[in-house]
């Protein structure tokens, strides 16, 4: 079903909505093009599906292209990924030309229809490029704050050809020759990750993986990615296992973007396998299901090693659930430690606070409920759509005020 900006009224009131409305009138006649690398999986095109349709209902024309590569460019991607986050890995030569030798593919076959080019992330950054006299944005959704030299120097000779920078959180803000904007990411509260769902609807779910509700369960819903330390969730498991019985699920599906995924998934099924406690699951891209896993569970966890926002913190606060996260990138942005979920910094510190959970229902119920609140007032999709809106209308304004 496509929403219209008029079905966010019950959530977040009538004059938010007319506010957006508003300024989205601003942008008539403009095209909005956004572009990424892949459609589906990962918290950009969790965005991007959200959040197009929506424009368009507001009678923005916001388009969306996908850069097409082979799976050795999304290996050099995907390692430029894991050293801008502080991995540890050899970045060659060869990676930068194979970098360069798609996007120049990528360059002559995508068709820049955009009078806003919207470019998120590093993958489909040199398609700046094809830049004219319209104006582009490069969208960073990853935590740089401690980026590797190298590749920020290579990816650091496209930024400063763009009109502007977006970043996530305070700590990836750079000195850069070129305008830069903090704006958040969000969820969309209506759509099917995030609705209110049946117990049946969920039952059906749980039924399906074979998943009983007989004991607490702990959930991390994620890509199969190092990054979210999947293995430390489970040793993090196992601690509070030896006081509280309870269930694991680690769940997660690929993104076309990132081939580690399943080598990552063996690993982590090979960790999990004696124990019939941890449920390892592979998931289609289907997000009733995700939407069901995390209203089944007793607590979410999101133990990232480093995170641009972590989405999934959102969605698991928004769900009224308490949230178990690690204090990187964009995640104390979403949580106040031990008003609105938990902060950790360790496998102990996690396990800690899920032990301290499991055991105080009440206390676990008000930090959902703070945290509910606190993303109904911060990230829900329309706060965002009205930050990009202004965004926009601002590229046509530099340096002046603009008047809506
Ligand atoms: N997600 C999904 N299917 C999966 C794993 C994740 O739909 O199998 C969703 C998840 O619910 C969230 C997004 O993908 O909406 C992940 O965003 P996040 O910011 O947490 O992490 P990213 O993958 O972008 O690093």
């Amino acid at each position: 079903m496509i929403k219209k900006i008029e079905d966010y009224i019950p959530i977040v009131g009538q004059s938010a909505v007319d506010d957006v409305r508003l300024i989205a009138e601003k942008l008539k006649g403009k095209v909005i093009q956004n572009v990424n690398s892949t459609k589906n999986g990962g918290g950009v095109a969790e965005i991007l599906n959200n959040m197009t349709p929506l424009l368009q209902g507001l009678g923005v024309d916001a388009r969306w292209d996908v850069i097409q590569g082979e799976e050795h460019f999304f290996s050099v991607t995907k390692k430029f990924h894991n050293v801008l986050h502080g991995r540890p890995d050899e970045v060659t030569q060869r990676d930068f030309d194979i970098f360069m030798e798609t996007s120049e593919k990528n360059v002559r076959a995508i068709d820049i229809t955009g009078d806003i080019v919207f470019v998120h992330d590093p993958q489909p950054i040199a398609l700046i490029n094809k830049k004219q006299n319209n104006k582009w944005i490069w969208r960073c959704h990853i935590d740089v704050s401690h980026p590797h030299q190298r590749v920020w120097n290579f990816l650091m000779d496209f930024i400063v050809r763009y009109d502007s920078a977006v970043f996530s959180a305070p700590g990836f803000s750079f000195k850069l020759p070129i305008r830069q904007f903090l704006i958040s990411p969000s969820i969309d509260p209506l759509s099917d990750k995030n609705k209110e769902l049946s117990s049946d609807e969920i039952d059906a779910v749980m039924y399906k993986y074979g998943i009983s509700r007989k004991k607490p369960i702990i959930t991390q819903i994620s890509r199969f990615d190092r990054l979210k330390d999947p293995l430390g969730v489970i040793e993090m498991y196992q601690l509070v296992k030896k006081y509280v019985d309870c269930q694991l699920i680690l769940a997660g599906g690929g993104a076309s973007d990132d081939p580690e995924g399943m080598e990552v998934f063996a690993e982590v099924k090979e960790k999990a396998k004696k124990d019939p406690d941890i449920h390892i699951l592979l998931l289609p891209q289907d997000d009733i299901t995700i939407n069901a896993l995390q209203r089944a569970s007793t607590i979410i966890v999101q133990k990232s090693l480093k995170e641009g926002f972590g989405l999934t913190v959102a969605e698991g606060l928004w769900k009224k659930k308490p949230v178990v996260a690690s204090h990187v990138g964009g995640i104390p942005l979403q949580i106040t430690h031990k008003h609105s979920g938990m902060l950790c910094y360790s496998i102990q510190g996690a396990a800690y606070s899920v032990k301290q959970l499991l055991n105080s229902p009440a206390y676990a119920k008000r930090l959902g409920e703070n945290g509910h609140e606190h993303i109904k007032n911060n990230f829900l999709i329309t706060r965002h759509i009205k930050d990009y809106i202004l965004l926009f209308l601002s590229l046509f304004h530099a340096g002046d005020i603009v008047y809506l």
